[in-house]
C-alpha cells in the first residue's frame, strides 16, 4: 500500500521542537527577510515565513523594498544586516526584479548568516561533503522527510529531475553524500521515461505539471514532488500525476502538504542553528 508522506505533520513536529528550544534561550534568534518588489507569490511566501518565525519565538524583521531599488541600496542593506547583532539569518527572497542579478547579492551575505545556504562557501562545502553552516531549506526538508519515513537512501538509485541551484543540484549532492547513485535529469535529457524508471527515489523539481507519469514510476518507488504550480482553477499542484501514481509508488508526497511545509520548517531550523553557532552554543 502506498504511504502518503505527511509533510505538514512532520513540519509541525519540527516547529514545536524549535519553539521549545527557543524558549530556553537567553536571546531570541533573529531572521531578517528582504523582499524587493511586488511579486505576488513572493509576498505570500514572505508573509508565511514571517508568521512562522514569530510563532517560533524569533525576532522577525521583513524589509519590503520598492521595485526600483538600486543595486547599491540592496548591497547597503545586506551589509547593515551582516553587521547587526540581532540578525542571525538573512534571506533574500528570489526572484529579484529583472534589473537586479541574484549572484551580485547572494555571495555578499555573511556565510554564517546565509540562512538559505546559497552562498558559494556553503554550496562549496556541500559539494566537498563537508558540513556547511546550513543546508539549503528545500533539499534539507526532502532528506528529512525520507529519513522520517525510514526510506533507505544508501545504495539506492535516485533520479532528480531539475538542476537548479536552489533545489536540483543541492538535493542531488545530499543524496550522493548519503551514498545514493544519483542521476540528474533536465530539459535536455533524452528518454526521460527510461531514466526515471530506474529510480528507487524520484525527486521532481521542474514546475511542469504532470511531467512525472505512471509509466515512469517503478513499483514501490519513493516519489518526492517539489513542484508548485497554480492551476487554472486556482488550486496548487505539483509535477507528479498524483492520482495515477499513488497506487504504484511506495511513498509519495502530496502538493500541497508535502515538501512545501518542510521548506519553511527548515528555514526556522537553519535560523536557530545559525543563532547557536554565532553564540557558541553548539
Ligand atoms: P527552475 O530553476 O525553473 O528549474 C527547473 C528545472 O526543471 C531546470 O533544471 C530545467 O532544466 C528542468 N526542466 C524543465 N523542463 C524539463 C523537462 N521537460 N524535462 C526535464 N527537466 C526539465 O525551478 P526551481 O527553482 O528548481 O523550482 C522547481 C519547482 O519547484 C517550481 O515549481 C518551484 O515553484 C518549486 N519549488 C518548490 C519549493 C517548495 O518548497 N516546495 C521550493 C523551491 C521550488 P534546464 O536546467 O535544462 O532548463
Amino acid at each position: 500500500m502506498t504511504v502518503i508522506i505527511d509533510g505538514r505533520a512532520c513540519a509541525e513536529k519540527i516547529l514545536e521542537n524549535i519553539k521549545i528550544k527557543t524558549s530556553k534561550l537567553n536571546k531570541k534568534p533573529g531572521l531578517s527577510v528582504i523582499l524587493v518588489g511586488e511579486n505576488p507569490a513572493s509576498k505570500v511566501y514572505v508573509k508565511n515565513k514571517e508568521k512562522k518565525a514569530i510563532e517560533a519565538g524569533f525576532n522577525s524583521n521583513v524589509y519590503r523594498l520598492p521595485e526600483n531599488t538600486s543595486k547599491l541600496e540592496l548591497l547597503n542593506l545586506i551589509d547593515k544586516l551582516n553587521n547587526e547583532d540581532n540578525t542571525d539569518g538573512i534571506l533574500l527572497q528570489l526572484p529579484l526584479p529583472k534589473h537586479l542579478n541574484p549572484s551580485d547579492f547572494l555571495d555578499k551575505i555573511d556565510p554564517k548568516k546565509d540562512v538559505d545556504g546559497f552562498h558559494p562557501i556553503n554550496s562549496g562545502k556541500l559539494l566537498n561533503n563537508e558540513k556547511p553552516y546550513v543546508i539549503p531549506c528545500t533539499p534539507k526538508g526532502i532528506i528529512r522527510l525520507l529519513d522520517e519515513y525510514n526510506i533507505e537512501i544508501a545504495e539506492k538509485n535516485a533520479v532528480v529531475i531539475g538542476r537548479s541551484n536552489i533545489v536540483g543540484k543541492p538535493v542531488s549532492m545530499l543524496l550522493l553524500n548519503k551514498n545514493a547513485t544519483v542521476t540528474i535529469a533536465h530539459s535536455k535529457t533524452k528518454n526521460l521515461i527510461d531514466v526515471v524508471k530506474q529510480a528507487d527515489i524520484i525527486v521532481s523539481a521542474t514546475g511542469i505539471s504532470n511531467i512525472i507519469t505512471k509509466d515512469m514510476v517503478k513499483e514501490g518507488a519513493a516519489v518526492i514532488d517539489v513542484g508548485i504550480i497554480r492551476g487554472e482553477d486556482g488550486k496548487l499542484k505539483g509535477d507528479v500525476d498524483f492520482n495515477n501514481i499513488k497506487d504504484i509508488a511506495g511513498f509519495i508526497t502530496p502538493v500541497p502538504g508535502g515538501v512545501g511545509p518542510m521548506t519553511i520548517a527548515m528555514l526556522m531550523e537553519n535560523t536557530l542553528e545559525l543563532h547557536l553557532l554565532r553564540n557558541n552554543l553548539c
